[in-house]
């Protein structure tokens, strides 16, 4: 079996990833840490997790095979290395680090050490995603030329903390959502980025200087243009991820979430057909991933590599935003 220790007693975990590492056949979670102990043992206790510790020496001391880390972000960094260098398997949320340079180290110590590391972005797992990476490789929409994606939800009241309070923790909605609309834009097109211009705003939200709105221009290597947009403060916007080529359209709605949810619709000169796809979990599917790349068998959906593609996109659109220029995407990979 794989021994799971949590780092972190996040609202994620809490959600989905304890479900999703307790769905596998051979998955377990053997301890969870918090920075306070009466945290520790209170969220241990209510979610059935055998043991609680502190500190991240404690937790990684105890006999477990893999972590998965979803403190907020700015933690990650020293985290990911402590639990590498104790021979850990890593599964971290995203961003990896607050700059892509932090990540790169982290992905390199674990290639270095030999331990599977994952960066959790869910939205690859979806069914919706893989449907339309698959229609887009196999030429249905002919050429790809443009890609729009429509990501601004509203932050719920419970998540209302240090994304939009703390700069120093990684707060603001490009480490949050920008980062997923990177990989998702990745993987959904078969292409990196290389160019992007953005905007954001402070809409009412978020405080501290940081940003609760984002509208993205992103150039591809291919040369497919895109445009994607993040918030946090739109209650009725709805989310939406359409490719658009030059044989059809692929038109998805309600698909950048945390559910296997939303409908794909293929546009083509013979009409309109919605294509169908798996309505697996997410988080469930990124794990089963995961557990088989410890035996050897494949890599986790999302690798290190990808977490700092993603990271390195976000952190050219805040530079983007503070220049109003234009900022080359290099993740020096
Ligand atoms: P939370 O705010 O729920 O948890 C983050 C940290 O805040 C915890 O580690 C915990 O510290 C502390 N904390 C949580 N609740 C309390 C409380 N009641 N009082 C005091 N401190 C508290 O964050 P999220 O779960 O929303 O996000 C965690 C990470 O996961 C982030 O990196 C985020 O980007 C990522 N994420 C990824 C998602 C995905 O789908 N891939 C979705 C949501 C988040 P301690 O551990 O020390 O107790």
């Amino acid at each position: 079996s794989v021994r799971w220790g949590l780092i972190g007693a996040s609202t994620i975990a809490k959600q989905f990833m304890i479900d999703a590492i307790r769905a596998q056949a051979d998955g377990e979670i053997a301890a969870v840490m918090s920075s306070s102990p009466e945290r520790a043992e209170a969220y241990a206790r209510e979610n059935g997790i055998p043991a609680a510790a502190s500190t991240l020496d404690a937790l990684l001391a105890a006999d477990i095979d893999a972590v998965y880390i979803s403190t907020t972000n700015e933690l990650h960094l020293e985290q990911g290395l402590a639990a590498i260098k104790a021979g850990k398997h890593v599964l971290c949320e995203k961003p990896l680090a607050l700059t892509s340079a932090d990540a790169r180290k982290m992905v390199a110590a674990a290639r270095k050490a030999g331990t599977v590391f994952g960066t959790n972005h869910h939205l690859r797992n979806a069914g919706a995603h893989r449907a339309m990476r698959e229609a887009i490789a196999a030429g249905r929409i002919g050429k790809p030329v443009a890609a729009r994606v429509f990501h601004s939800v509203y932050l719920p009241e419970n998540l209302q903390g240090w994304r939009i309070t703390r700069p120093e923790a990684g707060g603001g909605v490009v480490l949050d959502i920008t980062v997923h609309d990177a990989d998702t834009l990745r993987f959904v097109l078969g292409d990196d980025p290389v160019e992007i211009s953005a905007f954001t705003q402070s809409a009412g939200m978020a405080g501290g200087g940081l940003e609760d709105g984002a509208m993205c221009i992103w150039r591809f290597r291919s040369g497919v243009i895109a445009q994607s947009h993040e918030g946090f403060t739109t209650k009725f916007a709805g989310t939406g991820f359409e490719v658009h080529g030059s044989e059809g359209s692929l038109i998805a709605s309600n698909v950048m979430t945390q559910k296997p949810v939303g409908s794909v619709l293929l546009r083509t000169a013979s009409g309109e057909e919605g294509l169908s796809f798996d309505r697996e979990d997410l988080y469930t599917r990124s794990l089963r991933q995961f557990h088989a790349a410890i035996r050897g068998e494949g890599q986790p959906s999302a690798i290190g590599e990808d977490g700092i593609w993603s990271l390195a996109s976000a952190e050219a659109a805040l530079q983007s935003s503070k220049t109003g220029k234009a900022v080359i995407i290099d993740p020096q990979l």
